[in-house]
């Protein structure tokens, strides 16, 4: 009895969201044009996206920085990319936080890291977006527009990314498992898979030489930085597993069905069809 009267006001509340929330036809359209590379997504989980990116808006407060104005034309593009990664896992992974914050380009961050001997040092730095555990989403508009397709690179989905592993703590490039989404996922799997890639990808970038590294920086599909941490290179793949998919999907196969698995999405289109419920 509980259980449908919580459900009954889930839907109330989810059908309220919705109405108020909802993005105006031309907005959308606007909002999708501007992501040429979801090509892959049918009419249905379009649909889907602009519910959810409905229901994102609902739950998270947008603010900007440094004059910038806060339009519905940022908050939907960020929206229906954020609401992407989610899109069938829900957005329940986005809980327990609510801030997005948006700048008009990079901003400095102010860090502290501490290095092998233990010294704390306070490191400041440019940054194109940054996720805080617990805390907001900061993003660069400028950035977020340039997000379109023309190779790998997408802020958006790297800082959700991000927001996604911090589910289980700090991040380590080990996103938690649901077991009502990935009953066929073990935590062996995963570390078998993308910690076998992620050490790989080290090796590859540690091998070239200085004389090389700007040509491979600028070649490379997956960028560079994601060899700085794992949880690094779980943000950039992710960029690459909806942004570039067959790209990725041929240049790291295993790792591409591992995210595809995770994220529950196909997006090359090379995973055998799910068994039917029937
Ligand atoms: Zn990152």
């Amino acid at each position: 009895m509980l259980t449908s009267l919580t459900r009954w006001i889930d839907s109330r509340k989810r059908e309220r969201a919705l109405r108020r929330h909802a993005i105006p036809d031309a907005l959308w359209a606007q909002t999708l044009a501007n992501l040429p590379f979801l090509t892959w997504l049918g009419d249905a989980d379009r649909e889907r996206l602009r519910e959810m990116s409905s229901l994102f808006l609902a739950q998270k407060q947008f603010s900007t920085a440094h004059d910038l104005e806060l339009t519905d034309e940022i908050c939907v593009a960020v929206a229906a990319q954020a609401a992407l990664p989610v899109l069938n896992l829900g957005l329940d992974l986005y809980r327990g936080w609510v801030g997005v914050v948006v700048y008009p380009g990079e901003f400095v961050i102010r860090k502290t890291v501490e290095d092998e001997d233990g010294v704390v040092h306070e490191v400041v730095q440019d940054a194109s977006g940054e996720a805080w555990e617990g805390g907001p989403v900061l993003l660069s508009w400028e950035d977020v527009q340039m997000g379109t397709g023309d190779g790998a690179y997408n802020v958006v989905i790297h800082e959700f990314a991000h927001k996604i592993d911090m589910l289980a703590g700090e991040a380590d490039g080990r996103p938690p498992l649901f077991k009502r989404l990935h009953s066929d996922l073990t935590p062996r799997e995963w570390e078998d898979t993308f910690d076998n890639a992620y050490d790989r990808f080290c090796r590859r970038v540690d091998s070239i030489s200085d004389r090389r590294w700007q040509q491979f920086a600028d070649t490379s599909l997956i960028d560079p930085y994601a060899a700085d941490h794992p949880s690094e290179f779980f943000a950039v793949c992710s960029e690459a597993l909806f942004v570039t998919p067959q790209a990725f999907e041929a240049e790291y196969p295993e790792l591409y069905r591992l995210l595809a698995r995770y994220y529950r999405q196909d997006p090359a289109g090379v995973l055998p069809p799910a068994p039917s419920a029937a």
